[in-house]
């Protein structure tokens, strides 16, 4: 594909032209006419029928990909919640699990959560890099073009801005774009157990170098039971409130301390996992705007029977997200499996699924104006399937079905491979 040479790229003969929510312009179109876009200057230029498009632009030099009414186009997946940076392997812990060892069993035998911290703390930070670049090469061969991405495999000083540095370096180096978060405050490492409020303190520390030196847009907090309390919790945001970080919370997964509700209190703009968030934490969700962001891969692998209710949320006005979770313990980072997921473990329709994994991803980045969703003038991240319909993707469970994926009007996979 030589799109460089021409005036931009027309993906016509749509089988389904997912637009996703319209929220700057009229709609003058609707799914069922539209089987084509335009894509001029990395934006969406135009959206229609192939034969008007075709006709319109007959005099201009455009590359043009004919999906031959067999294949869909969508917005890129916009995968608003992943731990993207951290070292050693865990898969091993899989067979702990699967023989009835508890979480506990298995940080006892050295496992779990402190066994990544202690990798990464050991890794380099090109150790890293090679590793992130590799998982998202992973990511956008499934269809993703925009990630948040965490610190939180650190836990100190050092290791946590080490990994916020390598969340920097390889957003420069990759073309998805990544949201970063300082997620120091994930849990309280082994160095400080009964010391929480002096880690908690150790964090606030390090946000002002964090802020003057931009390394992260977001912070993040684990509010639960095991983890850190609502006090704490409200300390640390205030603080980073004040210094004009936005804010997201790991939320209701574990137990229901009310993090939800804090976070809509504090003005986070996402709350996350809320498994076992009620009505009234929707309702105070709806009231602050803030996105409810459900990660069926997480108790999935965990083999728990219980999941997000996503209709609650719906039903209450909130603004539904799903993401992967990304991390050691959920090695998941295909949206399409996590897609599936929420379809058959939520009950999520699957253009609400789709929805979720696009518009509502953009929306608890803040990025909503700017992605999510194929409108005009709009920056043209799109990924082209091989299947008739959206409705596919969880009904055709476990295939890569991602032909081509387009980044700022760039073709980066074609053919189900990446071509830059
Ligand atoms: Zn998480």
């Amino acid at each position: 594909m030589q799109n460089r040479a021409k005036e931009g790229i027309i993906i016509s003969n749509a089988s389904e032209l997912f637009l996703g929510p319209v929220t700057q312009y009229e709609p003058v179109y609707s799914n069922e006419i539209a089987d084509a876009i335009v894509i001029k200057n990395g934006l969406v230029e135009a959206i229609g029928e192939t034969s008007t498009i075709l006709s319109n632009y007959s005099k201009f030099d455009y590359d043009v990909i004919d999906c031959e009414k067999k294949q869909t186009i969508c917005p890129g997946f916009v995968d608003s919640h992943t731990h993207l940076v951290f070292a050693g392997d865990r898969s091993h812990e899989l067979r702990m699990k699967l023989q009835g060892k508890s979480y506990l069993d298995i940080a006892q035998s050295g496992g779990g959560i402190m066994f990544s911290v202690n990798k990464t703390r050991e890794a380099s930070r090109s150790e890293l890099e090679t590793l992130a670049l590799q998982r998202l090469d992973e990511m956008l061969l499934h269809g993703t073009t925009t990630i948040e991405a965490k610190s939180g495999y650190g836990l100190d000083a050092e290791s946590e801005i080490k990994i916020l540095e390598v969340i920097q370096y390889v957003n420069e180096k990759h073309p998805i774009d990544i949201i970063p978060t300082f997620l120091g405050c994930h849990i309280t490492p082994k160095d400080f157990l009964g010391n929480q409020w002096e880690y908690v303190e150790s964090m606030i520390q390090l946000l002002p170098q964090i802020k003057s030196r931009n390394l992260a847009e977001f912070v993040d907090i684990w509010t639960d039971k095991g983890a850190f309390s609502v006090e704490e919790s409200t300390l640390f945001l205030e603080q980073s409130n004040e210094l004009g970080f936005k804010s997201r919370v790991h939320a209701d997964e574990m137990e229901n301390v009310g993090a939800a509700i804090m976070a809509a209190n504090l003005g986070a703009v996402s709350a996350d996992h809320l498994l076992l968030s009620e009505a009234v934490s929707a309702d105070a969700m709806a009231e602050a705007n803030v996105v409810a962001n459900l990660l069926p891969a997480t108790p999935f692998v965990l083999m728990s029977k219980k999941y997000a209710n996503f209709r609650m949320f719906k039903d209450a006005g909130v603004t539904v997200a799903l993401s992967s979770d990304f991390n050691p313990n959920c090695y998941v980072l295909d949206m399409q499996t996590v897609m599936a997921l929420g379809c058959f473990m939520m009950k999520m329709l699957p253009e609400e699924a789709m929805t979720a994994s696009t518009y509502g991803g953009a929306m608890s980045l803040n990025r909503e104006n700017e992605i999510g969703s194929i409108d005009l003038g709009k920056s043209a991240d799109i990924q082209i399937l091989d299947i008739p319909t959206v409705d596919s993707i969880p009904y055709r469970l476990g295939v890569n079905h991602v032909n081509t994926v387009i980044k700022k009007g760039k073709v980066l996979v074609q053919d189900g491979k990446k071509i830059v």
